[in-house]
């Protein structure tokens, strides 16, 4: 599941998933991805920090209390290394600085949702 308040963003990440094989769910917010958690649970959640209503790391920390063997991979800007701390802290599995290369992020994916599964 892709959690991104940009349209290009989660059209981007949905792209590059789909060719994977994936199958892709989106939320435009913290809030959407909640309540879209309660009918799908995904083997992997991105989420952005920076979002209206609800940012990343709350909504990571109410996953996480409900969901806690979900991997979560945050999406933060530069510089943000409180936030990082405080999410990794929450349980967050990783967290990518904005902007970053597609191919590394699905590499990041494959090899958590790998360690998963095995
Ligand atoms: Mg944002």
């Amino acid at each position: 599941m892709i959690v991104d308040d940009q349209k290009g963003v989660r059209r981007l990440l949905e792209e590059l998933f789909k060719r994977e094989g994936w199958e892709v769910h989106a939320a435009s917010d913290g809030v959407e991805a909640i309540s879209k958690l309660d009918q799908y649970l995904p083997d992997i959640l991105l989420i952005d920090m920076k979002m209206p209503n609800m940012n990343g790391l709350e909504a990571s920390q109410i996953i996480l209390q409900k969901h806690k063997n979900l991997p979560i991979i945050m999406m933060t800007a530069y510089g943000e290394m409180e936030v990082v701390k405080q999410a990794l802290d929450a349980g967050v599995k990783r967290c990518i600085t904005k902007p970053f290369d597609i191919i590394v992020l699905r590499d990041i994916v494959m090899q958590i949702v790998m360690d998963k599964v095995s």
